[in-house]
């Protein structure tokens, strides 16, 4: 399988995103096909597959993960009235790009548990 995807033309500039935050780890930008009034990904820069190869060398990028997502919630207005935070992983889920990204969802009350 390929190691390269559509996030990593994205890093590399060779596509266009919305981005709504950037770090030196992450960058977080809007989902082409948003799920909700908010939809944004967070990926790492470096690329890891999914949650389920995060190894330990990966904890550091992970919690950076979780904090852009507080600040993401915040550009979008989503902090204080709530937020899910999904990694999908493998195909059950519906993983459907093999690098890493956490979806911030909010802007309307979603409902538990998923379809
Ligand atoms: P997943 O199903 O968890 O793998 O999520 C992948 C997400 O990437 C989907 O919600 C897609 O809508 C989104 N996506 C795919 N291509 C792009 C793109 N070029 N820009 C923004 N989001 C994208």
């Amino acid at each position: 399988m390929s190691t390269d995807t559509i996030f990593g033309k994205i890093l590399r500039g060779e596509i266009p995103c919305d981005k709504v935050y950037e770090t030196s780890e992450v960058l977080a930008f809007r989902d082409i096909n948003p799920a909700a009034p908010s939809h944004v990904l967070i990926i790492p820069k470096r690329r890891i597959q999914n949650a389920g190869f995060a190894e330990e060398n990966d904890k550091e990028i992970l919690g950076a993960m979780i904090l852009a997502a507080q600040e993401v919630a915040k550009v979008e207005g989503v902090f204080e009235t709530g937020y899910r935070l999904v990694f999908n992983v493998g195909p059950d889920a519906a993983e459907s790009v093999p690098h890493l990204h956490l979806h911030v969802i909010g802007g309307r009350s979603l409902g538990w548990p998923p379809g």
